[in-house]
C-alpha cells in the first residue's frame, strides 16, 4: 500500500491530471505532473510540475528520485516511458496495456481476437488495402488515423474511394483503420477499476451524446434496456480480465436498435463521460484512481442521484468570457472549469453537472444552457 504522504506522478497535465492532482492532494498525497506544456490545468494542483518531453531522461530522473507510483492521464505518453518508470515503481496501467488502447489497430484487433463484438473494420497501411476494406466495411465508412486521434480529429466519413485517399494522403498515408459506419441506436459507456487482486468496480452506466465527435452531454442512469447494459457490463469485465488490467479503463459503447452492443474505443485512464461521478457517486472516477494506484479499498461507486453532465467547449468564448451566473443561478448545477489561460473552438475548458431525479428534463435544460451561455457574455 502506497500511504497518504508519499508522491504520486501522473504523465499529462491536462484536466484529467488536474482532476486526479486534486482528489489525490485531496486524499493527502504529493503530486508531481509532468507534461511538456508549462501551463498544464493539472499544474495549479501539483506540488512540483516538470515541463519536458514524455522521454525526456531528466524527467524520468525526477521521477525515479522523487515518486513512489506513477499513473496517466493521457494514453499518447510513450509506452518506453512507463516500461523505464515500472522497472522501479508502481505503474499503472501498464505499458502493454496503454500500447494498445493508443493505437486503434492493436486495439481493435486485440478486442476481435478476445471475442468482443465491434464495428467491421479493417487495417489500412497501405492504399492498396482500402478496396478491400470497402468491401468488408460498405458505405458510408469512418477512415480513422490508427494513432493520435481523439475527439472526432483524425477521421474522416468516407464514402468513395476517391475520398478515402484524399483523407489517407492529407494525413501521409499513416497507418488507420477503415471501419463502417453503425446506425447505433445510441451510445453508452462505462468506466471501470481493476486492482491488483483482480477485484473489479463498475460505475453506474453513462448514456452519450456527441456534437461534431465531441462528447457533448452525458445522462447517468443510461437509458438503456437491462439486456443491452448487461451485456456491455459483461463485455467490460472480460477486457478488464483479458488485459490484466491495472487502474482506471473507460469504454465506449454502440447500442444497435435490436439490443446488440459494439465496442467503439476504450481509454486507459478516467473519461469525460465520467465526470457526473464528481458530484453524483460516493466515489468520483479520479479518487477511485489515487485508490487503485496506492494499492487502497476500491471505493464504493454506488449513483446517489441521476445527473446529466454538460461539456463547456472554448466555442463559447467567441465574443467574450461566457457570464458563469447564468448556470451558477441554477440551484441543482455545480460548475467546474479547468483553470485553462486560452481558449480555442473545440477545446474542452470545463463542464456542469446538473443533479436532477427527471433526466430527460435535466438534459434539455442542460442543452438549453449551453446554447444561451453563448450569447450570455460578462458586459
Ligand atoms: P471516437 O473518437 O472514435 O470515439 O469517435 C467519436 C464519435 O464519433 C463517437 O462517439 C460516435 O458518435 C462517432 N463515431 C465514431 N466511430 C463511429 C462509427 N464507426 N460509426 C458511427 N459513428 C461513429
Amino acid at each position: 500500500m502506497i500511504l497518504p504522504g508519499s508522491t504520486l506522478g501522473v504523465l499529462g497535465g491536462g484536466q484529467l491530471g488536474r482532476m486526479f492532482a486534486i482528489a489525490a492532494r485531496t486524499m493527502g498525497y504529493r503530486v508531481v505532473t509532468w507534461d511538456p506544456d508549462p501551463h498544464s490545468p493539472a499544474k495549479d494542483f501539483a506540488s512540483v510540475h516538470i515541463d519536458a518531453g514524455f522521454e525526456d531522461e531528466n524527467g524520468i530522473n525526477y521521477f525515479l528520485k522523487h515518486v513512489q507510483a506513477v499513473t496517466t492521464e493521457f494514453e499518447n505518453v510513450p509506452t518506453e516511458t512507463l516500461r523505464k518508470l515500472s522497472d522501479h515503481m508502481r505503474v499503472i496501467p501498464s505499458a502493454e496495456s496503454v500500447g494498445i488502447c493508443q493505437d486503434r489497430i492493436l486495439e481493435k484487433t486485440f478486442l476481435d481476437n478476445a471475442g468482443i463484438p465491434v464495428p467491421e473494420f479493417m487495417a489500412i497501411l497501405d492504399r492498396k488495402d482500402l478496396e478491400k476494406a470497402f468491401q468488408k466495411t460498405g458505405t458510408p465508412a469512418l477512415l480513422k488515423r490508427s494513432r493520435w486521434g481523439y475527439d472526432g480529429k483524425g477521421q474522416a466519413l468516407v464514402s468513395n474511394m476517391a475520398e478515402a485517399l484524399s483523407a489517407f494522403n492529407s494525413w501521409g498515408e499513416v497507418p488507420c483503420i477503415l471501419e463502417q459506419k453503425v446506425p447505433f441506436s445510441h451510445e453508452i459507456s462505462i468506466i471501470l477499476a481493476r486492482n491488483q487482486q483482480g477485484e473489479i468496480r463498475s460505475f453506474p452506466i453513462a448514456e452519450n451524446w456527441h456534437s461534431h465527435g465531441v462528447l457533448e452531454t452525458t445522462a447517468v442512469p443510461a437509458q438503456t434496456s437491462e439486456t443491452s447494459g448487461q451485456k456491455a457490463m459483461q463485455l467490460s469485465e472480460i477486457i478488464v480480465t483479458k488485459l490484466a488490467y491495472e487502474g482506471i479503463l473507460a469504454i465506449e459503447f454502440f447500442v444497435l436498435d435490436d439490443g446488440r452492443v459494439l465496442v467503439n474505443e476504450m481509454a486507459p485512464r478516467p473519461h469525460n463521460s465520467g465526470h457526473f461521478t464528481l458530484v453524483a457517486c460516493t466515489t468520483d472516477q479520479f479518487e477511485q484512481q489515487v485508490r487503485v494506484l496506492c494499492g487502497l479499498p476500491l471505493g464504493g461507486t454506488k449513483l446517489i442521484s441521476p445527473v446529466v453532465m454538460g461539456n463547456i467547449m472554448g466555442d463559447l468564448w467567441q465574443g467574450g468570457e461566457p457570464d458563469w451566473s447564468l448556470l451558477l443561478s441554477e440551484e441543482n448545477l455545480k460548475l467546474h472549469l479547468y483553470g485553462k489561460t486560452t481558449s480555442r473552438p473545440g477545446r474542452k475548458m470545463g463542464h456542469f453537472s446538473i443533479l436532477d431525479n427527471n433526466i430527460k428534463i435535466a438534459r434539455e435544460k442542460a442543452r438549453t444552457l449551453l446554447l444561451k451561455l453563448a450569447s450570455y457574455k460578462v458586459p
